[in-house]
């Protein structure tokens, strides 16, 4: 089987290198490697990075750059600390680099039509989705991300401070040393504001400026995800979880996926769709926040629904789940304020 996969972000990289010994694959990136760099926050889950990496003979423990022991949530008045279980950040460019080691792939080739002479073609182009159909009803959250160097960082561990409504969250991810990556990503389109007054606050000093829309829309929801000869895995097809805009994780998983069902891409359709429900349960708690606002009495059902999701999960999601965290927090980010609380009205939980 002759085999393209088009856009070597996460998915793509990590299906090449999967692929690569059995099939005849070619990679294509529409940026030139020298100006090649994965947007994305670095956050993720030690505890299944692992699994992934060792499928492809990495070990993922040499990319790790800070591993967190609690994260920070800024409810407006007060700071609220969640315990971790493994979420860490990680040389993402690195990481992909090493994916495509001896793999071949054509830089600087924006491919918008199904490329001749292959039996498969894979729509690994993330938000772009290049090659399937446009989704109808698309919904997708905008982001901004500066890389910055703190002479003296405001906290030394993960921190995020929701926006009001739900409709998306400021981060700042240490990525060891004085390095952070500092972002906001809001559906109402505070983020810019919010990370520019962030950082100005803080005396950080801005290395780099990047940013790109997230796709929420879960792949029930992004049907096609196959037509002829083209397949889409990781965020083309919707694999990231609606509330934190997390896709890496998702992304391989969906990746995995459709190697265990090259042959049978109808049963890698079902089993994508099955994988990713409850994605569709916590993108319809979103949609509810976004568009008519979330009342606990009557939401409490699906709320609850989403933290057994992420109370049996802890390790994938690498987060520690409890319920009167999820309630706190939403309850909060409701009422929130625009401000960023001070690190000294920190409140131990
Ligand atoms: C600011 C930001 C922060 C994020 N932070 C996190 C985080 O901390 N943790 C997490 O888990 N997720 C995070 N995400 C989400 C996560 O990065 C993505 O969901 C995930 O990387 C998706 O992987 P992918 O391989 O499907 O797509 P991508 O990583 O987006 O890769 C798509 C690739 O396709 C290429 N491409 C696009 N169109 C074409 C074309 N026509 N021809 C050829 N090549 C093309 C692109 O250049 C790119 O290299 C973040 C996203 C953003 C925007």
């Amino acid at each position: 089987m002759r085999i393209a996969v088009v856009g070597v972000g996460v998915a793509g990289s990590y299906l090449l290198s999967r692929l690569r010994d059995q099939y005849r694959v070619d990679g294509y990136e529409m940026l030139a490697r020298s100006r090649y760099f994965p947007i994305c926050a670095w956050g993720t889950s030690r505890n299944m990075m692992k699994n992934f990496a060792n499928k492809v003979g990495l070990n993922f423990e040499e990319y790790i750059l800070h591993t967190g022991k609690e994260l920070i949530v800024d409810l407006g008045r007060e700071l609220h600390h969640i315990k971790l279980r493994g979420l860490c950040t990680f040389d993402k460019k690195r990481f992909e680099e090493d994916l495509l080691e001896d793999c071949e792939v054509r830089f600087g080739s924006r491919i918008t039509s199904m490329p001749d002479g292959y039996d498969l073609v894979i729509d690994s182009t993330g938000f772009n989705r290049s090659l399937l159909p446009k989704v109808k009803n698309d919904y997708f959250i905008p982001t901004v991300e500066y890389r910055v160097k703190f002479s003296n960082p405001p906290f030394d561990d993960f921190y995020i401070k929701p926006f009001r409504e739900l409709s998306g969250y400021l981060w700042y991810f240490p990525l060891g040393g004085n390095l952070y990556h500092v972002g906001a990503g809001d559906y109402f389109k505070r983020h810019s504001r919010t990370v520019d007054e962030f950082v100005k606050k803080y005396g950080g000093e801005v290395l780099m400026k990047i940013g790109r829309p997230v796709r929420i829309t879960p792949p029930l929801y992004c049907q096609p995800i196959y037509m002829e000869k083209i397949v889409g895995v990781g965020e083309s097809i919707g694999t990231v979880f609606p509330m934190l805009g997390e896709g890496i994780i998702p992304s391989l998983y969906s990746a995995e996926a459709l190697v265990e069902n090259l042959y049978n891409i109808e049963r890698y359709r079902k089993t994508i769709l099955r994988m990713f429900k409850p994605f569709g349960t916590v993108f319809e708690f979103i949609h509810r926040a976004l568009t008519r606002n979330i009342d606990l009495k009557r939401d409490w059902f699906i709320l609850f629904k989403i933290y057994l999701h992420m109370r049996f999960r802890e390790e994938r999601y690498g987060v520690q789940a409890r319920i009167r965290d999820f309630l706190k927090v939403v309850g909060a980010a409701r009422q929130s304020n625009i401000m960023f609380c001070e690190k000294r009205s920190s409140v131990e939980v």
